[in-house]
């Protein structure tokens, strides 16, 4: 049960969080590789702020262009440290709000390593939902869920389930409930109840992941991999339903593509990464000027996010990064995009109330009502 201290606390630290705004950019930075170190590489990273989401770029011997954060994270911090940042945006799905948290850069800066992380090092992903059942469990006495997974891939504009048991020659389609609710009709929901479940469902997501591609590296580089986390919450106290949902991104490469090496089949496939990644960045700039029209239905990652990002949602960016010299035309780009991201002013959340819930609740009460009048 609650304590009023608890309740106190737990009110203004969602103030807090509400004040600082409902769009945060964490970069983080991978360590040099082994190769890039034997090979001489440089750094060009400079840390020296990153306490205060400052991070400098060497851009010349004595010049450097400086980026603000609202963290900045160096090669020796770890997936807790990332994870302990996250998660306060993470655990506002159980409160009702739909949240988006997707990671950007060049291929090689360690994306997969935030998001999915190693078997010993667990990401943001595995550790997004064993703190989502930690708190579950915590409030059972006066609140409850249930939470589904779906884990997906866009690649070429199609949306691939990899959930699903069998291979269907069904084209997946984005469609919208009545209720402005977006989803994809067929794709796996699987219901997941603990940790172990949890670890089965991403264990089948990633090898699902690698078939029917001769290059596992180079797809995985091209590909969007999306896990999407359904909540349905009922407050036993004051009635609230609410159904949100939170996306775990971990996008294709932004790297741009020497223009000689793509051709044919190669060509389409960057075009359509491109049209991904640069519709993101249309959603984003149309957000930041607070267009009456943003383009999300113009890719297929956009129009899969819609709920999630922007309007009444919370939006966290990954944005990694390399710290060697070689790379740092790359570093820029990620850096100036991620900069746009973070100048997007949000309004307040809003929780996602469940309509359909709060509808078939009233009608139980009144039937309820009814039974009691014709007895009196
Ligand atoms: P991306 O998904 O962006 O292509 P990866 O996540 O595959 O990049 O990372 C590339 C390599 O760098 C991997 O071997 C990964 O383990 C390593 N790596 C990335 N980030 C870190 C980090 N913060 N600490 C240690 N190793 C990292
Ligand atoms: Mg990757």
């Amino acid at each position: 049960k609650f304590s009023k201290e608890q309740a106190m606390r737990k009110k203004l630290h969602n103030q807090i969080e509400e004040a600082k705004g409902n769009i945060r950019v964490f970069c983080r930075c991978r360590p040099l590789s082994k190769v890039e170190a034997s090979n001489g590489h440089a750094t060009v990273v400079d840390f020296s702020a990153a306490k205060d989401g400052d991070i400098g770029i060497l851009t010349g011997s004595s010049t450097k262009k400086t980026f603000k954060f609202d963290r900045v994270y160096t090669p020796k911090d770890d997936q807790v440290d990332v994870f302990a940042d996250a998660s306060p945006m993470v655990t506002s799905v159980l409160d009702g709000y739909n949240v988006c948290i997707f990671a950007y850069g060049q291929t090689g800066t360690g994306k997969t390593f935030t998001m999915e992380g190693t078997d010993k090092n667990r990401g943001v992903n595995y550790r997004t939902l064993e703190q989502l059942f930690k708190i579950v469990e915590e409030r059972k006495e006066t609140s409850t869920y249930s939470i589904f997974v779906s884990v997906l891939e866009v690649y070429n504009e199609q949306i691939r389930d990899l959930l699903a048991t069998a291979p269907t020659t069904k084209r997946l389609e984005i469609r919208q409930a009545s209720e402005g609710f977006h989803h994809v009709p067929g794709l796996v929901e699987a219901k997941v109840e603990n940790t172990k479940e949890v670890w089965d469902v991403l264990q089948v997501g990633n090898n699902a992941r690698a078939v029917g591609s001769n290059n596992v590296n180079e797809h995985s580089s091209r590909s969007h991999c999306m896990l999407c986390i359904m909540v349905r919450a009922n407050n036993l106290i004051t009635g609230e339903c609410t159904k949100s949902k939170l996306w775990l991104v971990d996008l294709a490469g932004s790297e741009r593509l020497a223009r000689t090496e793509v051709q044919g089949e190669r060509l389409k496939e960057a075009q359509n990464i491109n049209r991904s990644l640069s519709a993101l960045g249309d959603v984003i700039s149309a957000l930041a000027t607070k267009s009456s029209h943003i383009p999300y239905r113009n890719s297929k990652l956009t129009h899969l996010l819609q709920d999630s990002l922007g309007g009444d949602s919370k939006t966290l960016m990954f944005v990694q990064i390399s710290p060697s010299e070689q790379d740092s035309g790359e570093t820029l780009s990620s850096l100036n995009f991620a900069s746009r991201v973070r100048g997007v002013e949000l309004g307040p959340a809003k929780k996602q109330v469940d309509t359909a819930e709060l509808q078939k609740l009233k009608q139980m009460l009144d039937k309820a009502k009814q039974e009691l009048r014709t007895k009196d």
